[in-house]
């Protein structure tokens, strides 16, 4: 069954036998309090519904009529802390208020059962199992809702809002999740950001982005966090889908390709790889590429144009936005137009 959190899903399983799941798929819903969300050792949510529950038979008052309520959320650390009593709940006799029985759920249910099925308490969605630190398919880092399941002012979604963009496209589009907590000590930074995955031309997830949320003091935490040893130098960003675009615009961030929309690919950078070069070519077939990047990154821009057309670009040309704001502070009709219009001066027969 493909659960929120199979991990205590099937720890409940293995102690009950029957697990009834309510509002299967949903997630819980949290909304931020105060200033505390970036705390330094996590995060602080409000709950407002607890989404998707386990319910099985109370051990402690001899229920038969399933009255124990589990929150898919109960024991994820930080906040969501086994010492959270919040998710958990005997609608018999409430059971859970006696220490003792708190105890030894916990105890079942977090050292001997999950501990039998796998310590990872992994997985969200899209591409389920844990993630893989080689080359290849990865999946998400750990506990991660899409954006557009995540409801009303969640932070996440009030963020990319805060940035122009739309959090459900983000997430139809691009994959965009935001993660509640990551699935291993060694991809901690990831719990809380958003998870950018970066495919390859055939959709595979090969790799991801972790992008913190808000501002702070970047010598001190890195805006994003890239998934521990997966391939970068290689690889494009929005490559798959810009398979039909009539023209590939190559600019340097994610959020760029976020406001251009289909047919943008991000180099990630202000450099065009060896790697990235041939890949371009390839998939560019004979469509035009157009370059554009940061206003004050023209003289980059010459470089990035020197190393597509050694590469054997056909149809190249640069665009050279006036100074001020870049390409992913403008909005999407205003940026798509200019492209047709350099398109139109360069090579009138593509437009
Ligand atoms: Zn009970």
């Amino acid at each position: 069954m493909d659960v929120l959190r199979p991990a205590l899903y099937f720890a409940l399983q293995s102690l009950f036998r029957h697990v009834k799941v309510l509002r299967h798929g949903e997630p819980f819903a949290a909304v931020k309090t105060a200033d505390t969300f970036y705390a330094q050792h996590g995060f602080t949510l409000d709950i407002s519904a607890w989404g998707e529950t386990y319910v099985v038979c109370c051990p402690f008052c001899n229920d038969t009529r399933n009255r124990l309520y589990v929150c898919h959320a109960w024991g994820l650390p930080e906040s969501f802390g086994r010492q959270s009593w919040r998710f958990v709940k005997c609608f018999n006799d409430d059971c859970l208020k006696e220490p003792g029985n708190r105890r030894s759920l916990a105890h079942m249910v977090f050292e001997q059962a999950m501990f039998s099925y796998g310590k990872s308490d992994v997985v969200l969605q899209a591409s389920p199992g844990a993630p893989k630190r080689t080359s290849g398919p990865v999946s998400y880092p750990g506990v991660c809702y899409p954006l557009s399941q995540l409801t009303g002012p969640h932070p996440a979604r009030q963020y990319v809002i805060s940035r122009g963009h739309d959090p459900d496209e983000l997430w139809r589009l691009y994959g965009v999740a935001w993660c509640m907590d990551a699935c291993s000590q060694a991809l901690a930074l990831a719990s809380g950001r958003l998870i950018i995955p970066l495919r390859a031309a055939s959709g595979d997830m090969v790799s991801w982005q972790a992008r913190y949320m808000g501002e702070t003091d970047w010598k001190l935490t890195p805006k994003y966090y890239n998934c521990p040893d997966a391939p970068r130098s290689g690889l494009l960003y929005a490559l798959d889908r810009a398979s039909s675009a009539p023209v590939l615009v190559v600019v340097e961030g994610v959020t760029d390709v976020w406001r251009y929309g289909d047919g943008a690919v991000a180099i990630c950078g202000k450099e065009v790889s060896c790697e990235q070069a041939t890949l371009l070519i390839k998939h560019a077939r004979d469509r035009p590429i157009a370059i554009l990047l940061d206003p004050e990154a023209w003289e980059e821009s010459g470089k990035a144009f020197s190393r597509l057309a050694l590469a054997g670009a056909k149809f190249l040309f640069r665009i050279k936005l006036r100074a001020g704001p870049d390409p992913g502070s403008l909005p999407r009709p205003l940026l798509r137009a200019i492209v047709k219009q350099a398109l139109l001066a360069n090579y009138p027969e593509f437009a």
